[in-house]
């Protein structure tokens, strides 16, 4: 958990003045004035830091109180256990004994907003972290994670009977996530100046609590890399990441069931520092082909009028491995199946086929 930093914010040092700092704020608040960035969201939201920053900076009392919580951090103090109580007071244990909340407190009552002096609860913390933490939307657990590789993709194909039936091969779209390539992932466009992320100020990620939660995401500016240019990659906006349709040529199993997923390794999504990329899950819709198939059992209708059905008769059946001639007997009744022993599909775990059923239906 990181607090913001107000002074990069305001493209100032430490030690500026109160001068220095009046100058950079209104630099840059006329900069990104909404007026003059009529619907653009970044300058917006850029805008309200600013102003953000300059509350605090250019109070001495809310100056100190935040020079308190950052080096009340930089001790080791871990903001995500103050989230996790419900009202509950927290110590600092290190030396001196500061208790975190009264400095939130004492910051929180400077600032207005609701907050009652001297009182800790839930929601001060959440004003607190509203106003010094960064802001964003997945939560740290899933950060914790830190994958390494890209996230899974699946994509469902639709495939003709024929083809579930023999096995096969067949070539599938599959949109992914991948490194842009114009600029290699950096978010720049090719020749511009690189510098630290605004956004994120360098970390690669942006942070805020919300609902007793410690969110956690990776810095939509600059995609985590915690550098960022003036100047975007025209492709990716900055991201470093682009979307790409890639061809696969996917094995389809002999037997293949309507429903049946199946996993290709390394072919999902990849985002700039990731090692590889995620998997690809294919999920096979079959057609049904005329057909109807029960576990590995093929069923077949047959249409005959009461005459051939009275008579009997040999018919041409379409099997699935090919055709053949059956022989239907005299006096067959509506709904009598006809089986054919070892015609049916292919188990995709035994390879064993199960039986093809004539099932006849008497108009
Ligand atoms: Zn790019
Ligand atoms: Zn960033």
């Amino acid at each position: 958990m990181s607090i913001k930093d107000y002074y990069s914010i305001l493209g100032v040092g430490k030690q500026a003045t109160e001068d220095q700092m009046k100058s950079a704020y209104r630099k840059l608040a006329k900069q990104y004035h909404p007026d003059l960035n009529p619907g653009n969201k970044q300058a917006e939201e850029k805008f309200k830091e600013i102003n953000e920053a300059y509350e605090v900076l250019s109070d001495k009392k809310k100056r100190a109180q935040y020079e308190q919580v950052k080096e009340a951090q930089s001790r080791g103090y871990d903001f995500s256990n103050a989230r996790q109580g419900t009202g509950q007071r927290q110590s600092y244990g290190g030396s001196g004994g500061v208790d975190i909340n009264d400095i939130l407190s004492g910051m929180f009552s400077g600032m207005g907003g609701g907050a009652k002096k001297g009182k800790q609860d839930f929601g001060q913390f959440e004003n607190i972290f509203d106003m010094f933490f960064d802001n964003n939307t997945s939560t740290a657990r899933e950060e914790d994670a830190s994958p390494t590789v890209g996230d899974d993709v699946t994509v469902r194909i639709e495939i003709p009977f024929a083809l579930a039936m023999s096995g096969g091969e067949t070539i599938i779209k599959v949109p992914r996530d991948a490194v842009c390539d114009r600029c290699s992932g950096t978010g720049t466009e090719p020749g511009a100046k690189v510098a630290t992320c605004t956004t994120c100020g360098g970390r690669g990620k942006i942070q805020y609590a919300q609902g007793g939660f410690i969110i956690n995401k990776t810095c939509p500016r600059c995609g985590g890399r915690g550098k960022a240019s003036s100047l975007e990659c025209a492709r990716c906006s900055g991201s470093g990441t682009a979307r790409e349709t890639q061809k696969i040529r996917v094995k389809v199993p002999q037997g293949v069931f309507d429903g049946a997923k199946i996993k290709i390794k390394a072919q999902g999504d990849m985002r700039p520092g990731q090692q590889g990329r995620g998997s690809l899950y294919v999920i096979f819709k079959v057609e049904d082909g005329g057909y109807t198939r029960e576990n590995d059992d093929i069923y077949y209708p047959l249409k005959l009028t009461k005459k051939q059905a009275e008579k009997g008769m040999e018919v041409k059946v379409p099997t699935i491995t090919g055709g053949i001639i059956m022989k239907v007997p005299a006096k067959t009744e509506n709904g009598k199946l006809l089986r054919v022993k070892g015609r049916g599909a292919v188990n995709m775990k035994s390879g064993i086929r199960g039986d093809f059923y004539v099932k006849v239906k008497v108009k």
